[in-house]
């Protein structure tokens, strides 16, 4: 999928890598180990080097095929630091080295912080990957989902890691470090933003919503998080202070400023929907978040050794996901956030057959859009700001297959 207008050059493909599926923590919500796909269990527990070697092929000749201009390698598992440090090295080498030859590769690694000591740090500092925590938020929130195999919370190791990336980041070891945190069932959003802000000290946090679809979530569960993100914003925005990153609030504010950033996001939205999963025995997937929903999205692979990207784009799955996606809803064609939402991510819309409704927390984006165009709209002229909303619907009624 394409805009044919803005930065056609800039596009980029998301690849998780399932380096480990295997992992030192058991989340309640976690989709990969505690959801209906049990192919875990028949896969090999660490990725192979020769698996690894392929994959960085794989992934170069495809971004040359497709004229994708940057590849950024999500490092994931279960736990990726579980394969440990000498087999982490050569795969970070071996991405960086073989996709370095078509297109520029971005790497970084999302962790629970288990593991995570100077050493790794410094490994990953000296390779420019980018390094994500999973943190998500009070030590009660965090505590009552990511519990390990003997059903122990794990926020206080978790919160030793974030201490030592922050300790690499002052002395300089490390440009950033980013957390992500899964919105839980009982967080308040006030409450876990100023934790993470005022207690903890971050300053680079995205809160993701629960994997929910219309099979799975409830309306009840929707409109806490309603709450919950709209209660973040009024404190990010009492704050008023650019250094406090919330991205997908960000994301929202820069679109509605700035055409680029609209059209940005667009791009961005696309190059999401496109994103791949590469399994430890080199099956490729749709993004992580798809195969859990049908058993569909789990029987359609390509392999790192016998297909190409573009074969994998061309598979049936990729039809109904792309025209499920651009095929809108009443609700979503005449919401006057289209250009800025799209629906939301597929995960959120299917509804057992198809992704063409509007996204279970349609609410909750809604509430946010309007938040933060009343808030510029208190220094922006409102002419402008409707503008770019109307250039952004534009840009994305031009999305097509690529
Ligand atoms: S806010 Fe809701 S209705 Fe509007 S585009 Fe997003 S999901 Fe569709």
């Amino acid at each position: 999928m394409r805009l044919k207008t803005t930065r056609q050059n800039d596009r980029q493909l998301f690849v998780s890598v399932k380096l480990a599926e295997v992992c030192n923590l058991a989340c309640k919500y976690c989709y990969f180990f505690e959801h209906d796909d049990h192919s875990f269990q028949g896969a090999p527990v660490y990725m192979s080097r020769e698996v690894v070697s392929a994959a960085a092929r794989f992934l170069a000749d495809g971004a040359r095929d497709l004229g994708i201009k940057t590849v950024e390698v999500a490092l994931h598992g279960g736990e990726p630091l579980m394969i440990g440090k000498d087999r982490m090295r050569e795969v970070c080498d071996v991405f960086a080295d073989v996709l370095s030859q078509t297109t520029t590769p971005r790497i970084a690694v999302q962790t629970n912080g288990l593991l995570l000591d100077d050493e790794w740090i410094d490994l990953f500092a000296e390779r420019g990957v980018g390094i994500g925590l999973s943190i998500d938020g009070t030590k009660a929130d965090h505590d009552l989902s990511r519990i390990d195999k003997k059903g122990r919370g794990s926020y206080d190791r978790v919160i030793e890691a974030l201490r030592l990336l922050q300790v690499a980041q002052e002395e300089g070891r490390i440009p950033s470090y980013g957390v992500l945190a899964v919105v839980a069932p009982t967080a308040n959003g006030a409450e876990t933003y100023r934790h993470c802000v005022d207690t903890l000290k971050i300053d680079n946090i995205d809160f993701l919503y629960p994997q929910l679809d219309y099979l799975t979530g409830t309306a009840e569960g929707a409109s806490h998080i309603d709450r919950f993100y709209l209660e973040v914003a009024e404190e990010w925005l009492k704050d008023n202070n650019p250094t406090i990153r919330i991205r997908t609030l960000e994301m929202i504010f820069r679109s509605l400023l700035t055409d680029d950033a609209a059209a940005w996001r667009l791009n961005y939205i696309a190059d999401t929907l496109e994103g791949l999963s590469i399994r430890s025995n080199g099956d490729v997937c749709a993004d992580d978040s798809i195969p859990p929903l049908d058993k569909r999205f789990r029987d359609e692979k390509t392999s790192v050794f016998s297909g190409t990207l573009k074969e994998f784009y061309a598979q049936p799955v990729w039809t109904l996901l792309r025209e499920g996606l651009l095929d809108f809803d009443r609700q979503c064609s005449e919401c006057e956030w289209l250009g800025l939402c799209a629906g939301g991510p597929p995960e959120n819309r299917f509804d057992g057959e198809t992704f063409s409704r509007s996204s279970i927390y349609c609410e909750s984006y809604k509430s946010l859009f309007e938040r933060i165009y009343g808030y510029l709209a208190q220094s922006f002229a409102t002419d402008e700001l409707r503008s770019r909303l109307t250039f952004a619907r534009q840009n994305l009624m031009q999305l097509e297959a690529c």
